[in-house]
């Protein structure tokens, strides 16, 4: 760290922030008596606090978003030139590096051709929801409206991204919601709906979607949306069958697929994308934390040409196109850093690094599995990993959330961040969760599975 604000200065900031920031989802008893953390620097994938001390970051910023590292001066560059030349503007003109970004991304994402910037994965979410919405009003009558989302999928926390969200201890309290959002049931085998397993099960649970759209009525749907793997409602990567599945499904009703990459995308997964993993076509993708790696706030909503041409097809009528602006989305901050962090991502070959360190990580925690009996599963794509804790294998009764918590408070007190599901599903916040910047090594992987292998043989159960 290197230590340009004095013991005073740093000071006056903790009390400055215990005395007024309000951070998110902190019980607000440890505003007063919790320790407080002040991160001040980070490099590679290691940050530093205000005492001085250094953390292995395994969940890339707390919430999975800096996907290439801290300290990336070519982004700070990239931004500072960008800024210097022109900041902001809105509307219907363009910017160099908006237009850029979205030729580069596009490329990536054969099959889609449209980029409708904002700035976080809550409002790419609710663009999309917003545009079947509009579609429904301008083909059908208003009727094919409905938006199907799956039990643990999390999609944001506006009111309308909380009305499409699968976690209901997130949802707690924040009703009514908003009408025309149906729920269908979750894929994770581990936690059996029904007595298959494999291919058959992923059948099964698509099948789920399907008799769920038949009960509401087909006319009446008008997008399924989906994450491709469910981040923080437990990791759950879906069984195989699961989303060719689905993609038939949406064809046969003609529903609009979207799949929300707000934390599979860019890179995450190994992949650009997460649906890449498994060759479906979607209508809509969402993308925030990893388009920038949290160096700008910016999200994308994409969308094939089909969906974009619906929105042209009547020149006469003024209210034939997507009535929506988002005031920020026409930072150039975003699409200069997102360049850059894509240029990164290639030069670097992080999506070959995130595949050989996930498989990796995942072998690693498979160890703590047959070494532990409290770890019941382990799963993930690429560098997104989860490790679900249990008080008993056979029955799989969950580990209770304090214990995991304790799990967590131990790892990062060994100076090893990671996380947990956290107040998402009632008696089921036991999955740990690491999200390593894709530039992990095996020597880091080690790390933190050390750290975890310590902490879990203190866990009493
Ligand atoms: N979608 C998914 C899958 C997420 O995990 C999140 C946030 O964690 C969001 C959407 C919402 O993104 P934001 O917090 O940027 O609004």
């Amino acid at each position: 760290m290197d230590g340009s604000l004095s013991q005073n200065d740093l000071s006056h900031v903790i009390e400055a922030d215990k005395a007024h920031v309000w951070h998110h989802l902190t019980q607000h008893k440890q505003f007063e008596t919790g320790d407080p953390r002040i991160i001040v620097e980070g490099k590679g994938l290691r940050v530093w606090d205000q005492t001085g001390r250094e953390h292995l970051d395994a969940v890339s910023g707390a919430v999975w978003t800096v996907n290439v590292g801290y300290g990336r001066k070519s982004i700070v560059d990239a931004i500072s030139e960008q800024l210097m030349k022109l900041n902001y503007f809105a509307g219907a003109a363009g910017s160099i590096p908006g237009a850029l970004y979205a030729e580069k991304l596009i490329e990536k994402m054969p099959g889609l051709s449209r980029v409708y910037y904002c700035n976080s994965g809550s409002e790419a979410n609710e663009k999309a929801f917003k545009m079947v919405r509009q579609i429904a009003h301008k083909r059908y009558g208003g009727k094919k409206h409905k938006i199907l989302y799956r039990e643990r999928d999390y999609h944001g926390t506006t009111i309308a991204c909380l009305s499409g969200g699968g976690q209901q201890e997130r949802n707690a309290q924040y009703g009514p919601f908003a009408p025309g959002f149906v729920e269908v049931p979750h894929c994770l085998e581990y936690r059996a709906q029904w007595d298959l397993s494999g291919e058959a099960y992923g059948q099964r649970a698509a099948d789920a979607i399907e008799e769920v759209i038949l009960r509401e009525g087909p006319d009446t749907v008008g997008a399924l949306c989906l994450e491709p793997v469910t981040a923080g409602g437990g990791v759950i990567v879906p069984p195989p069958g699961y989303w060719e599945r689905v993609q038939e499904i949406c064809r046969k009703y003609d529903i609009l697929l979207h799949i929300d990459e707000v934390v599979c995308g860019v890179g995450r997964t190994g992949t650009w994308f997460g649906y890449q993993h498994y060759g479906v076509e979607p209508d809509f993708v969402t993308m925030a934390k990893g388009v920038a790696s949290g160096y700008a706030a910016i999200a994308c909503c994409v969308t094939s040409e089909r969906v974009f041409d619906l929105f042209k097809d009547d020149a006469s009528d003024p209210m034939n196109y997507f009535r929506d602006i988002s005031t920020f989305g026409g930072c150039t901050a975003g699409p200069a850093a997102a360049l850059e962090n894509m240029r990164i991502i290639e030069d670097e070959d992080l999506l070959g690094n995130c595949t050989r360190m996930g498989d990796y990580m995942l072998g690693r925690l498979g160890e703590l599995k047959d070494k532990h009996a409290v770890v019941g599963d382990v799963r993930g794509k690429g560098l997104f990993l989860g490790a679900e804790l249990v008080a008993d294998r056979e029955s799989r009764a969950p580990l209770h959330e304090k214990q995991v918590a304790a799990v967590v408070a131990d790892v990062n007190r060994q100076g090893v961040i990671i996380g947990m599901t956290n107040r998402s599903i009632p008696g089921l916040n036991n999955t740990l969760c690491f999200a390593p910047p894709l530039i992990v090594t095996k020597d880091d992987v080690d790390e933190i599975i050390t750290a975890v292998d310590n902490a879990l043989s203190r866990v009493a159960v």
